[in-house]
């Protein structure tokens, strides 16, 4: 599909609908937003799609999508990623959308990124789930001011690490990974976890474990407790293990302690926001604000429940409004999918209804 062409500087990205979330859901509406025909982006912060599924439970088997006995989450992600295809949906990944402001006299919206994308959508479907996963940040006060120069809670450029001492902190599979991964080019890494166990696949542990004993990397079991640094770069970690303390020297410090969920900055958009979710009317899932639809696990209403099912349906419904939108002079006809001439055109590439 559908890895967005990074757009030229100062372009705004001109669509029917902008929906923010590639999870199950946000990616349902952009199969449904095609057979309705209109245009769409999609947006989120992860560096992949699948929100929930992909980041909490992927290899685990799901019993309640209809009409699929089973799949992992994993294989659902695949199957809405093939379905939604044949539109060719634009999807920008690793961008946070930080602000939805009206656009009075055209009666559209402009959508904003941390990464600086500029949408002009006619309507914005919130399929964010619990708010954007962002990685849970260092808890030490020094840590902010070296965030970026010395403190990364991603690995962008490994060319960076190169001939450098690394410290990966954490003990899931991203930070296994990449210890192992950097241990060729970096000077020295070690691997800081605050107990010796690890919430890594099998085989992965064992992999770093030999590492370890081959001494090509070092494993420390504590706590990060100080990070010293000077002219604005780090110079040495402490650490507090159950032997004492002690103290690693190191260029720069990877910490892989997971992702959090964060409503953010969508609380500030004039949403009627409700114990961390946005408030919809059940006719369309329709926000208290006309053109912003909240859908999955982000919408709240009488009796929801946050199952993936529900919002298949609650998008559905969303976009069926969001057609009045973006062209408020044409009336939608619904043609059931099975009669649809054009889908099956646009799906198999030949008309059989
Ligand atoms: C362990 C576990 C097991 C589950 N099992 C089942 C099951 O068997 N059956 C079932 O039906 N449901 C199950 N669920 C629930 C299901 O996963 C959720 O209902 C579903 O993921 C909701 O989908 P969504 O698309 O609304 O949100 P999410 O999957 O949460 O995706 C939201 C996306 O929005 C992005 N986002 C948020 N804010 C922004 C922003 N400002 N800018 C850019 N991007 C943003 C996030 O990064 C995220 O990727 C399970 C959940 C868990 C945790």
């Amino acid at each position: 599909m559908s890895e967005a062409v990074a757009p030229a500087k100062d372009e705004v990205l001109r669509t029917d609908v902008l929906i923010i979330g590639a999870g199950p859901v946000g990616l349902f509406a952009a199969f449904e937003a095609g057979v309705i025909g209109l245009s769409c982006h999609i947006v989120d912060a992860l560096e992949q799609v699948g929100g929930q599924c992909i980041e909490l439970y992927p290899d685990k088997p799901i019993f309640d999508i209809p009409a699929v006995p089973v799949c992992t989450a994993r294989q659902l992600i695949d199957r809405l990623m093939e379905q939604c295809k044949p539109f060719a949906p634009q999807i920008h990944l690793g961008e946070r959308v930080m602000r939805v402001e009206r656009i009075e006299e055209a009666h559209r919206w402009k959508v904003t990124t941390d990464r600086g994308l500029v949408f002009d959508t006619a309507a914005v479907l919130l399929s964010a789930g619990n708010g954007a996963f962002v990685p849970q940040r260092v808890g030490l006060p020094e840590a902010q001011a070296l965030e970026g120069r010395s403190v990364h809670y991603a690995v962008r450029q490994r060319a960076m690490f190169a001939d450098r001492r690394i410290v990966v902190a954490g003990g899931g599979d991203s930070a296994l990974d990449w210890a192992l991964a950097l241990r060729d080019q970096a000077k020295r890494v070690t691997l800081v976890h605050r107990r010796n166990a690890f919430r890594a696949a099998d085989a992965t542990v064992q992999e770093m474990q030999r590492a370890v004993a081959a001494g090509q990397m070092d494993l420390v079991i504590g706590t990060i407790a100080t990070l010293n640094a000077a002219d604005g770069a780090l110079q040495s970690i402490d650490i507090k293990t159950l032997g004492g303390d002690t103290t690693i020297e190191a260029d720069h410090l990877v910490a892989l302690y997971g992702l959090v969920a964060d409503l953010g900055p969508i609380a500030g958009w004039g949403l009627d926001v409700r114990a961390g979710r946005v408030a919809v009317d059940t006719s369309y899932y329709e926000t208290s604000v006309p053109g912003i639809f909240g859908v999955g696990d982000i919408a709240t209403y009488p009796n929801k429940q946050k199952l993936i099912l529900s919002g298949f349906h609650e998008a559905s419904l969303a976009l069926r409004k969001a057609y009045g939108y973006a062209f408020p002079d044409k009336k939608r006809v619904h043609v059931h999918s099975s009669y649809d001439a054009a889908l099956s055109e646009r799906i198999l590439g030949t008309s059989v209804t």
